[in-house]
């Protein structure tokens, strides 16, 4: 099941509701477990470790980046950096054993 909304920028709960719509038309989303409101992709968000789990999963299944940003909720931009990120990493770890095991 994919997360249609925002973790908590605060927190990292789940249980977010859809507020209100503020003046610039972007959606806001309030927080059931912690009070607080927020604005989805405002610069400060931190995307929960629950979250990149989610989108390592997607990653695999070849969806397009602009599909997981829709579904997870993170920025395009975000999950771009994210991914480059990753990759770097990964070529690392290829470098190091060749004969990867897919079981
Ligand atoms: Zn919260």
């Amino acid at each position: 099941m994919l997360l249609l909304r925002p973790d908590c920028p605060d927190c990292g709960s789940t249980h977010i509701v859809k507020n209100s719509r503020i003046h610039n038309k972007k959606p806001k989303y309030k927080c059931q477990s912690c009070g607080c409101q927020f604005v989805e992709n405002s610069t400060n968000k931190v995307i929960s470790s629950e979250t990149k789990n989610l989108i390592d999963r997607l990653l695999l299944e070849k969806i397009s980046l602009a599909g997981i940003a829709r579904s997870t909720g993170v920025s395009q931009k975000w999950l771009q950096d994210y991914v480059n990120n990753k990759y770097a990493s990964i070529k690392r770890v290829v470098k190091v054993k060749p004969k990867k095991k897919l079981d």
